[in-house]
């Protein structure tokens, strides 16, 4: 994974990785489809402007207080996973000792490169710019569903795509 080259076909994938989750989880996860249509949303894929409140995105304690609403309608555990990434993060630039982005709910979401960005592990985790902050979605997960949410480590505003590595960061 530390070799791979981010290409508009990457930057393709990942959005389109990420409607998808966002189209799922308005037709299928309660709790967004709630705060979604509270907010007058009734176009699921993300229009700039029409986002809702804080931008459309949640914040982790909120998430947190209703597992049971990020449970699809399919059925699943509302017991979020930890661990979930820390294998693939470890992974990521080939191993050493680096920071890492770890939010107690949705698990580890980066590292910290050389450069001082935040990479983000973005085969399983994409993040988008809000006023309040860097809303993270993580992209393979089945229940619960995390969904543009901010969380607390204080990691940056800006998602970019990072000029050394060239692939998507967060940075302030
Ligand atoms: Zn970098």
């Amino acid at each position: 994974m530390a070799s791979v080259r981010w290409t508009p076909v990457h930057q393709a994938w990942w959005r389109l990785a990420y409607r998808r989750v966002v189209l799922s989880s308005f037709r299928t996860v309660p709790l967004y489809r709630e705060k979604w249509a509270l907010a007058g949303r009734t176009e699921p894929v993300l229009v700039l402007g029409r986002y809702g409140e804080s931008d459309g995105a949640i914040h982790v304690t909120e998430a947190t207080r209703r597992l049971a609403d990020l449970v699809p309608l399919a059925g699943g555990t509302e017991h979020p996973d930890p661990q979930r990434g820390a294998c693939n993060v470890l992974a990521m630039d080939g191993g050493g000792a680096r920071e890492v982005l770890h939010d107690p709910a949705l698990g580890d979401l980066g590292t910290r490169r050389d450069c001082g960005a935040w990479h983000l592990d973005w085969p399983r985790v994409y993040a988008r710019e809000t006023k309040a902050g860097p809303a993270f979605t993580l992209l393979r997960q089945s229940s619960p569903r995390f969904v543009d949410i901010l969380i607390d480590e204080p990691v940056g505003k800006r998602v970019v795509q990072c000029r050394s590595h060239g692939t998507p960061a967060v940075t302030r």
